[in-house]
């Protein structure tokens, strides 16, 4: 318990626990092979109610609140990072689709989502960069009742996997920068859409590619939010997925931590456990201390979006430090394991999964300029 977590949401999180342990964590390193995501999986996290629990009752979702998805979240990543990605797309689009999105298009998406019958994508990357994210060039163009999509989005996380995506396109002038942008949801079988699959480090279940759109008819109604809006007022929903991402990496940190702490206990050398020597236990008491931290602070950042309170620069806090220091922790840990935490195993997977969100989702040099023009104010920090 801690001061974010009452007894309700750690029953709920003891509860997914089991379930991820049971049936998510054996096939962790069997999906890294294979690159596929585990729809039956998925679908089962849905029926538990694992997937989007805070999205309102009227939506299909629990109201449960954003901590109640962040406990379940840490429970997934801690077994399958790729598979939390199912919890972290649908709550990020989740949101975005129930705030922004007209009630007939998206409540049959939102209840697909919900029920872990439906995977989304997020596509807002282009090839020109991603950083810069305002100045995208996918052009969307008013055709009667319809828009006419062009252009293409890359790096998008499960792009070839995803049954439909949020995407981001230009409907006003490049001049007009994050004010010219529109967000349409697009469901992915549409006539002129194609997608590929990258070769990725880690994160291999899910993976990222490439959507190309060739004149793709999407109907008016499908827009979120207003027109040449969709970047100010969509855009919020990144805080969100900001913590949730904190959380992900730090729990896949903390079980490699607590398996290395068993490890040092257990390993002798020169006559003693491995963590009879400082050298050892002191670096892992290090992070140990630094990931207990980090967490509140994502705990305390979904708290603050729970109460309605500004939380932007606390999520993105958790954006740079948590992926960096889970990075620097599973380092420490496979080092500890010596010559077999260098072997193919779930510890260099581990590596490689958390590597990911240094980049994806925003680097840290652009969330440590969120955080300052939010301390110092945007005029005293210019892009
Ligand atoms: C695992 C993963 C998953 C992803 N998933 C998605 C997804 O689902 N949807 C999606 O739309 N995108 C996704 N992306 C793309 C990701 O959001 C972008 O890669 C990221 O925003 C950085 O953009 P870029 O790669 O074009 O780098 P660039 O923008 O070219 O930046 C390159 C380097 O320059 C630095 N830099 C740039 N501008 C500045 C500045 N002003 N000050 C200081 N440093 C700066 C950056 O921090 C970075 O280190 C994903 C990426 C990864 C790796």
């Amino acid at each position: 318990m801690n001061p974010y977590l009452n007894e309700d949401l750690v029953a709920l999180a003891a509860q997914a626990r089991r379930f991820a342990a049971d049936r998510i964590a054996p096939g962790y390193q069997e999906r890294d092979r294979t690159r596929v995501l585990d729809r039956g999986l998925m679908k089962a996290m849905g029926e538990m109610g694992f997937i989007a629990p805070e999205l309102p009752e009227a939506c299909g979702g629990l109201g449960m609140g954003s901590l109640a998805a962040g406990v379940i979240h840490e429970e997934i990543a801690r077994a399958d990072l790729s598979m939390s990605y199912v919890n972290l797309l649908a709550s990020l689009n989740g949101q975005i689709l129930s705030q922004h999105g007209r009630p007939e298009i998206v409540q049959p998406w939102l209840a697909k989502l919900i029920g872990g019958e439906a995977l989304f994508a997020i596509a807002l990357t282009e090839p020109r960069g991603g950083s810069d994210a305002a100045n995208l060039r996918l052009r969307i163009e008013r055709d009667g009742d319809d828009y006419i999509v062009n252009g293409e989005k890359t790096s998008i996380s499960a792009a070839d996997q995803a049954d439909a995506a949020v995407v981001f396109g230009r409907t006003g002038s490049i001049d007009a920068g994050a004010h010219g942008v529109t967000a349409l949801l697009i469901p992915m079988d549409l006539p002129g859409i194609t997608r590929n699959r990258f070769d990725c480090h880690g994160q291999r279940a899910i993976g990222r590619g490439s959507l190309f759109f060739e004149n793709v008819r999407v109907p008016a109604a499908h827009r979120l939010g207003d027109e040449n809006k969709g970047f100010v007022q969509v855009m919020q929903g990144f805080d969100f997925s900001r913590a949730l991402i904190g959380l992900q990496v730090l729990a896949v940190a903390r079980v490699a931590l607590e398996e290395t702490w068993a490890h040092v206990a257990e390993r002798q050398a020169f006559g003693k456990p491995l963590s009879a020597f400082q050298g050892v236990s002191h670096p892992l008491a290090d992070l140990d201390t630094q990931v207990e931290a980090a967490r509140l602070l994502c705990l305390q950042a979904l708290w603050l979006k729970d109460h309605g309170a500004p939380h932007s620069a606390e999520a993105a806090m958790c954006k740079w430090w948590a992926p960096k220091l889970a990075y620097d922790v599973i380092h420490q840990c496979l080092l500890m394991h010596g010559h077999g935490g260098y072997d193919r195993g779930p510890m260099e997977q581990r590596l490689r999964d958390v590597l990911g969100f240094q980049i994806g989702d925003g680097t840290a040099q652009i969330m440590k300029t969120i955080i300052a023009r939010h301390r110092a104010g945007r005029a005293a920090v210019p892009a």
